[in-house]
């Protein structure tokens, strides 16, 4: 049975505030399953706002997104768990992305903002009761002291927009703890202090919380390294390592059901429906008739995602090694993995395509050709490649400035958008959505080709360029038809990712049984082995 107690037990409920500040790990039990579900809701969360961040929206936008964002992912069946669930994901993120200075960064940078864009959504009773609980060093200004700057304040107030009144709230602080205030001008200053009002304290919050965050996060990464990994190497460790590199998307391992591609047709898809990692591999496998086994494996499981079978796959694989190779050495060396990949030799595995994450974090050497071009291409190799799918100009910019950014997802999003002139709201998360997006749609449950040649023929003919754009690409139809509304509904994400793209491997062992884990004060106690620490035993059959 799953035991689990609120955090926080108001006085006044009604007050009360639904943000947590995190502080210390709470002692309650949670079962192994959610340990993990909890903790992929909330990577959907940070991964939305950090695809927000990266779109370049506005604050009110980012206000938006979090707040659907957050009722979408983190909503629980019973109301009273869903502050559990927030606190259990935020400690088990910290987890997994304490291990290394890139994801501590990335983590810190997207629990901040979540954070900044929660705790505007608090009622300012609420936000008051929050900044009582960081123990901020403040105090609100007195009421004479309000008047001696009162015209003052009241000139930053006009210049910057929100109105603060009589009513409003100040809080002196030393200047150089709200940076970006003081950056903005959008703060009155006198002395080395800031007068913050309560409309803009949210800095001061978000900074205080970010520099908590930033030393718990070092904090932990030093207790797993020294004592939790090991001790948790059969349990949690393989979760927490998964989670970093999982993703979050629909799953790829088998083809749709109406997306089986001939052979005839590869060549064709290649040009028209491949990210750019995958056209970059089959066309050096075109050109040189070998590929080293981390692009074998790269463009030999995206393959068998989109529908390629067994036999064309091993036909396709033979066409082009036996010009190097010979056919024989092909038989004997390389076809064993190709039916290993679809799951007929060794334990009969059935592989999952890799996601953009695992492509991303991969490290090609000198004569590999796997990875992803927009992370391991010089940009001048990068130009060329997406100067042949006809990106340009603009777009092109775009795309160079994300790179730069390390945004590789968004700019493969953008190379879609340009490609295809249509948008792509959910993001690149994965090469074969790519092509289901281009090929397949997801609502209709069909190919949009063949849909495309069906509607034809039903339409009322239309002008000749129309169509002629349509067969092109078939995405960029006249808003007018219903078949454009059609089309663009289909590119919206799916509105129940699976989760079998995460740790597969250790999907069935955890299947098999689940835990209660006991929290303990502060991270550490987290994950601390439930039968010799925390009272937590292994439970089969939960
Ligand atoms: Fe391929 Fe993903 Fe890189 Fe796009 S972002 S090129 S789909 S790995």
């Amino acid at each position: 049975m799953e035991i689990v107690r609120s955090q926080r037990k108001p006085a006044d409920a009604a007050v009360a505030p639904a943000l947590s500040l995190y502080r210390s790990a709470p002692a309650l039990e949670v079962r192994l399953e959610d340990f993990e579900l909890y903790a992929i809701d909330r990577l959907r969360v940070l991964q939305g706002i950090s695809d927000g961040l990266s779109r370049g929206k506005k604050p009110e936008e980012m206000e938006k997104l979090v707040s659907e964002l957050w009722r979408a992912q983190m909503r629980h069946q019973d109301p009273s768990e869903e502050m559990n669930k927030d606190i259990i994901s935020h400690f088990v993120l910290r987890l997994v992305y304490c291990r290394t200075e890139d994801l501590r960064k990335w983590f810190l940078s997207m629990e901040t903002s979540l954070f900044r864009y929660r705790f505007r959504l608090e009622s300012p009773e609420s936000q008051r009761l929050l900044m009582s609980e960081f123990q901020l060093p403040y105090k609100a200004i007195s009421h004479a002291e309000f008047e001696t700057v009162k015209d003052k304040l009241n000139q930053v107030a006009r210049s910057t927009g929100p109105s603060s009144n009589a009513e409003t709230l100040f809080f002196k602080v030393p200047f150089e703890e709200v940076p970006e205030l003081v950056a903005g001008r959008r703060v009155f200053m006198l002395k080395g202090f800031a007068y913050v009002a309560m409309n803009q304290v949210v800095s001061l919050v978000a900074t205080q919380f970010r520099s908590n965050l930033s030393k718990a996060l070092v904090l932990t990464n030093r207790k797993w390294t020294s004592t939790i990994r090991d001790k948790e190497k059969n349990r949690l460790t393989p979760i927490v390592e998964a989670l970093s590199t999982g993703y979050l998307g629909p799953d790829y391992s088998q083809p749709k059901e109406f997306s089986e591609i001939a052979l005839k047709d590869i060549d064709q898809l290649a040009s028209t429906s491949f990210p750019l990692c995958m056209r970059h591999l089959f066309d050096k496998l075109r050109e040189t008739h070998h590929l080293k086994h981390g692009g074998r494996m790269q463009l030999g499981l995206f393959l068998k995602g989109v529908g390629l079978k067994l036999e064309d796959a091993l036909a396709f694989w033979k066409s082009e090694f036996s010009q190097k190779v010979g056919a024989e050495r092909f038989d004997k060396e390389y076809s064993y993995s190709i039916r290993h990949n679809y799951g007929k030799e060794g334990k009969r595995t059935d592989y999952t395509p890799y996601a953009c994450h695992k492509i991303i974090s991969s490290t090609p050497s000198v004569g590999d050709h796997h990875g992803c071009p927009y992370r391991h291409f010089s940009e001048e190799n990068l130009k060329a490649a997406l100067g042949k799918m006809g990106v340009g100009g603009r777009s092109l910019d775009d795309i160079l400035d994300k790179v730069r950014s390390r945004h590789y997802q968004v700019a493969c999003t953008l190379t879609f958008e340009a490609v295809h002139a249509a948008s792509c709201d959910s993001g690149i998360n994965h090469p074969n959505q790519f092509h289901s997006l281009v090929e397949f749609d997801e609502v209709k449950r069909s190919c949009r080709k063949r849909l495309d040649g069906h509607n034809r023929r039903r339409r009322k003919p239309r002008s000749a360029a129309a169509a002629s754009t349509a067969s092109a690409c078939l995405l960029p139809l006249p808003p007018a038809s219903g078949f454009s509304m059609y089309l663009l509904t289909s590119l919206s994400p799916p509105a129940q990712p699976n989760l079998a793209g995460i740790a597969r491997a250790e999907k069935d062992a955890r299947e098999q049984r689940s835990f209660s884990h006991g929290y303990e004060e502060g991270e550490a106690a987290f994950c601390r082995t439930a039968t010799e620490q925390c009272g937590v035993v292994d439970r089969p059959g939960f």
